[in-house]
């Protein structure tokens, strides 16, 4: 982990990554979406970020029913340094 790393100053970068859905959390299906190959992820709006997060806050708005990835995924791994992208750019898709 870096010095600078800090969920509490990142604004969710990595709730702008593809979240892919592999066991039943109680996510309500409205925030699913499942593409033509029957892959199930967290659908995202046009800014990129994932529906369910919360805009005012960048909180989660579903935390307690989050995906297993989303628990997983670790402040300051590897995953997270690679998300430190400039959110500020219009997203362009993955
Ligand atoms: S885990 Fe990493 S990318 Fe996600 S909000 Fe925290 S600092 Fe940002
Ligand atoms: S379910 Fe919550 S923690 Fe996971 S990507 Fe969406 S907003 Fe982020």
């Amino acid at each position: 982990m870096t010095a600078t790393t800090n969920c509490n100053s990142c604004q969710a970068a990595c709730c702008r990554m593809q979240v892919m859905i592999i066991d039943d959390t109680g996510m309500p299906e409205r925030f699913i979406e499942t593409d033509a190959s029957g892959v199930q992820s967290m659908r995202r709006l046009d800014d990129g970020w994932c529906e369910a997060l919360n805009r005012n806050t960048f909180l989660c708005d579903q935390y307690l029913v989050r995906p297993t990835i989303c628990r997983q995924f670790e402040m300051g791994g590897s995953d997270c340094q690679r998300t430190k992208v400039d959110i500020t750019e219009p997203w362009i898709g993955d």
